[in-house]
């Protein structure tokens, strides 16, 4: 049996045997100078699927993110963003710091926000006001446990949008959870918004790497932005080839992550001290309050450790993920050691 089941994130997983052959093999040129055809068939492939114009190869989700507001922003706007939204809570900030725009801040239910609420906090620019110019949405929702936003939510609010002449920015970094988890496609989904940036090192497992998507004009203009930021690259069809089989391969395999993830949730919440509604449960994340008498939530990790459990600490609880990594034995040895603890 290996040390630990590792269910701290679905970033953890490691190149497939695939993905290293079409490392070694990958065709490379200079990037900056536009001469990789790896990194060029992943783009294109990438912005083929979302049904964009154009896509551009990032190193990493947040910076993706990050050229999306710089693009569609200037200083002194605002941007509307969901409460628990990964770009508000865990980049570090960088709309302020790197965009110097403002984040108007909403509540939601389970990740999608009222329409009608994000319509009231539009502003046309005055002296006292900013201008609003964007709206973030996170699809699947990470810090609401792996949540599939509706689409007919993101319609509701690309309308809003539209009516007030402002762009739409998702940050899809699991659209393709989403995508497996509703039988929606990708595209219907990136079809709400103006631009789309997702991982390729997330549940599909590639090494590296984010693609932002949208139209040609920003893609061009995202371009000299991620040079700016220092992103652009040189041989990059080394770390573009496994991202290419992470699109052509491993899409579909999220369905056995959703469904152990499933499992978990419903081996556990019935447990005493575990507040978790394996109905919210619809994709790879698992997290769930600890409301125990003995054990805090920092115990329980550490008792799940002790037992080769891997799992990581959020502000609501515990968050659990599955990932290539974590197979039906890993899920049944998970909820082996959580009964014991519990139950003693
Ligand atoms: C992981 C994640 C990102 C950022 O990706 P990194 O590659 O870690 O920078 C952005 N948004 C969401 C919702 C994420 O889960």
């Amino acid at each position: 049996m290996k040390k630990y089941a590792d269910f701290r994130s679905d970033t953890v997983t490691k190149p497939t045997p695939e993905m290293r052959k079409a490392m070694a093999e990958a065709v490379v040129g200079d990037d900056v100078l536009g001469d990789d055809p790896t990194v060029k068939k992943l783009e294109s492939l990438a912005a083929a699927l979302m049904g964009k114009q154009a896509a551009l190869f990032v190193p990493s989700g947040t910076m993706g993110n990050s050229i999306a507001i710089k693009a569609w922003t200037r200083e002194l706007d605002e941007v509307i963003i969901e409460a628990r939204s990964h770009i508000y809570n865990m980049e570090s900030t960088h709309m302020t710091f790197i965009s110097r725009v403002s984040p108007r801040v909403l509540t939601s239910h389970r990740g999608a926000m009222d329409p009608e609420e994000v319509e009231k906090n539009i502003k046309k620019p005055s002296v006292h006001l900013p201008r609003t110019s964007l709206i973030c949405i996170e699809n699947t929702h990470n810090n609401w446990g792996g949540a599939v936003v509706p689409l007919e939510n993101m319609r509701a609010i690309r309308k809003k949008a539209d009516r007030h002449g402002i762009r739409i920015h998702l940050d899809g970094a699991r659209i393709f959870n989403a995508s497996v988890a509703s039988g929606i496609p990708v595209k219907e989904y990136a079809e709400t918004a103006d631009s789309v940036m997702f991982c390729l090192s997330k549940g599909l497992s590639a090494p590296i790497g984010s693609i932002l998507a949208g139209p040609k004009d920003f893609i061009d203009f995202s371009r000299r932005i991620r040079k700016a930021l220092g992103g652009a690259m040189r041989q990059v069809g080394v770390i573009a080839a496994p991202g290419i089989v992470a699109l052509e391969k491993m899409v579909s395999r999220l369905k056995e992550d959703h469904e152990r993830a499933k499992k978990l949730a419903l081996g556990i919440y019935r447990l005493p001290g575990i507040k978790l509604d394996p109905e919210d449960v619809e994709t790879d994340i698992i997290i769930f309050g600890v409301e125990h008498p003995h054990l805090s939530a920092a115990d329980l990790l550490e008792k799940l450790k002790q037992k080769g459990i891997l799992a990581l600490s959020v502000p609501q609880g515990i968050r659990f993920v599955t990932n290539r990594g974590i197979d039906d034995s890993d899920v049944e040895r998970a909820i082996t050691a959580f009964t014991a603890i519990l139950h003693s």
